[in-house]
Formats: C-alpha cells, sequence, structure tokens
C-alpha cells in the first residue's frame, strides 16, 4: 500500500523536518519518520520547557527549541501541529526564518480558517499545502504518539489554486510512506464533511456527558457505575482535549452551526416519533444505522470486533 519510501535508496525523502508542535500528531510523525526513513534530521518546537524535556527523553527529535523560528532553519518540511488558533502567530513567527522553496503544511482540524490565518506570512518560493490526517486518539501530548496512528486513515489536501505540483507531489509521497491514503478537496467542503463526521460527533459527546454531571436525580457515582450501558462510549471523544477542540468550534463556527440546526431538527422528530408511540419510524430509523456501522468495518476504519475490540 506504502508508496515505494526513500528508503529503497537508504537516502530520507526529505533532508530535514521541522515539526512545531510535539503534541499527538507532532509526536506521531515522529516516530513514523524515523521508521519510513522520511527525515535525515528532526528538529522540534514546543512552548513549554516540559513538553521538550519529555520529548527529549523520548528522543522524538535531533534537536529541541522553544522558539519556533529556530527550529525551522533549513528545514525541507515544516508541520505545524498546533491547535487551530495558534496556527497565525506560529506562522507569523517563523515566516522569515522559512527555507525558500521548503514545504509549508499543517494538519489542522479545520481547513478554511487555518488557510485564512496562515497564508497572509507564507514568504514568496515556500510553498503552503494545508493539510488534515485523519487519525486520532483522545489523548496529547508528546507520550500520546505512535508511529501506526496514520496506517490506512486519510489524509486529506486542501490546496491553494497555485498550488505547485511537484511540492503537492513530495508530500503526497511523505503521508503515503506513512501509511495514509491521500484525498483533495476544498477547504469549505473538508470543514463541512468534517463537521458531521468529526465536529459534531464531539460536541454531542461533551454535551451528554455534561447533562449527565448535571443531573440531580441521578448520582455521578452512578453513571460512573452503569457507564457500560452506552455512555462510557461518549466519554473517549469527551476526554479530548479542551484546548483543541475550543479551537475547532470557534473556527469552524458556520458548518458547525448549520449541521447542529439539523441535527437539532432530527432530534425533535424523534422525540416527537417516542411521544407519539411511533415504534416503525424508529425501528426504520435505527436499522439504517446499523447499515451505516457495517459499511464503515467495511471500509476498514473501525474493528467489527464487538465493543470496539474490548474485552
Ligand atoms: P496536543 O497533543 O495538545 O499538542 C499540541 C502541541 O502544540 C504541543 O506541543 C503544544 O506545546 C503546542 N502548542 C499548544 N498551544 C500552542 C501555542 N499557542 N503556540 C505554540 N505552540 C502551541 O495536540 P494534537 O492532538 O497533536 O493536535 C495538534 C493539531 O492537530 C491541532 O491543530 C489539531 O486540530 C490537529 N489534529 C488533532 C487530532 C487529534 O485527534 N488529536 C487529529 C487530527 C488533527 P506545549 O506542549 O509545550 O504546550
Amino acid at each position: 500500500m506504502n508508496m515505494p519510501s526513500a528508503q529503497d535508496d537508504e537516502r530520507p525523502m526529505f533532508d530535514k523536518v521541522a515539526l512545531i508542535g510535539l503534541g499527538l500528531i507532532g509526536s506521531s510523525l515522529a516516530h513514523v519518520m524515523r521508521r519510513e526513513n522520511l527525515a535525515g534530521r528532526i528538529s522540534g518546537a514546543a512552548r513549554s520547557e516540559e513538553t521538550i524535556t519529555r520529548a527529549r527523553e523520548l528522543g522524538l527529535a535531533d534537536e529541541y527549541h522553544t522558539d519556533p523560528a529556530a527550529a525551522v532553519q533549513d528545514a525541507d518540511l515544516v508541520f505545524l501541529n498546533v491547535p487551530v488558533g495558534a496556527m497565525g502567530k506560529v506562522a507569523e513567527k517563523i515566516a522569515p526564518a522559512l527555507k525558500p522553496g521548503a514545504i509549508l503544511t499543517d494538519v489542522g482540524s479545520v481547513k478554511a480558517a487555518v488557510i485564512r490565518d496562515v497564508s497572509p506570512h507564507v514568504p514568496e518560493g515556500v510553498h503552503f499545502i494545508p493539510g488534515h490526517p485523519i487519525a486520532g486518539t483522545e489523548q496529547s501530548g508528546p507520550d500520546a504518539g505512535f508511529a501506526e496512528l496514520f496506517e490506512n486513515r486519510w489524509c486529506i489536501f486542501t490546496p491553494l489554486p497555485d498550488t505547485d505540483e511537484e511540492a503537492l507531489r513530495r508530500l503526497t509521497a511523505f503521508w503515503q510512506a506513512t501509511g495514509a491514503h491521500v484525498e483533495t478537496m476544498t477547504p469549505e467542503h473538508h470543514d463541512l464533511v468534517l463537521g458531521i463526521t468529526s465536529h459534531l460527533p464531539h460536541l454531542i459527546a461533551y454535551n451528554i456527558v455534561a447533562t449527565a454531571a448535571d443531573l440531580e436525580e441521578v448520582t455521578e457515582s452512578e453513571v460512573i457505575k452503569y457507564s457500560a450501558g452506552g455512555f462510557r462510549d461518549f466519554t473517549r471523544l469527551a476526554a479530548s482535549d479542551p484546548v483543541m477542540w475550543r479551537d475547532v468550534f470557534l473556527n469552524n463556527r458556520e458548518a458547525v452551526l448549520e449541521l447542529l440546526g439539523r441535527f437539532m431538527e432530527d432530534l425533535s422528530a424523534l422525540q416527537r416519533a417516542i411521544r407519539w408511540g411511533e415504534g416503525e419510524k424508529l425501528h426504520e430509523l435505527f436499522k439504517r444505522s446499523r447499515r451505516i456501522r457495517r459499511e464503515i468495518i467495511e471500509a476498514g476504519q473501525d474493528t467489527a470486533a464487538p465493543g470496539f475490540g474490548r474485552r
């Protein structure tokens, strides 16, 4: 499935790759770059000394910086792996230090807002290709990463109209070497698709956990004790990084509000069906949901094992 990687002739695919942000995504990129020989040298940047110290212990990079501009010096490929709301500020900081001809990309969960915030800072001769790997877990920080995170997952590019074809080809080869499949679409379409497949499910999960926590008639210890009834499956999503998700909702406002409107109409229809005892309606809808679950498994995007493979 992987493209022939740079390993074939023992030379790394890129001479130097800079990872700005060493959390779940940044550290996973570091692990897979080592495994697949994708970078001759990795430089890593994070905000806090704490993350730098831990990244050093884990051996994620060859050099470490708290100043992102220092990290991108001489880098052929630069990844922005910071929360969506921080992308613009980081791009502004690194812009003067970017090497002419370098590829600048990001992994942000929202695309139109990242393009809006980053593009104005990209110097002439640097190829900015926005991207988003549809792969993650509810964990964050430098310990959370693993080399297999992108295996058989999709990475979506939302290239700008004047994107350099050779740069796009090289970035595509990089992501394919991580085990990912690559797809291209417009930023607006990306934000709508991810709005329904990722952002709205997280919002619903955060909300149901909040509702349960605020119930007065059912104690919190009961919610926890009986969570295997279904509630615990929402708590995985609701345990995701609060800063990352705050930024997603602030930066994909229109798409999320549009989808939320549709969702609330459908929820009202369900409420009505329950109130009026319309069993046939409920049955039809639940049958359709089962089919979608089967299609996700057939597409290799989840395990067929019961309970998501829990024992
Ligand atoms: P993470 O584990 O929380 O790591 C975030 C990294 O960004 C940390 O190294 C942090 O440095 C740095 N950072 C945070 N705020 C910053 C700021 N204001 N300025 C500079 N650096 C900052 O996050 P992640 O899960 O890897 O997510 C990174 C990006 O990937 C986000 O844009 C997210 O939308 C996207 N993404 C996430 C997932 C997922 O499931 N998690 C999946 C696909 C894409 P310190 O540790 O020093 O604070």
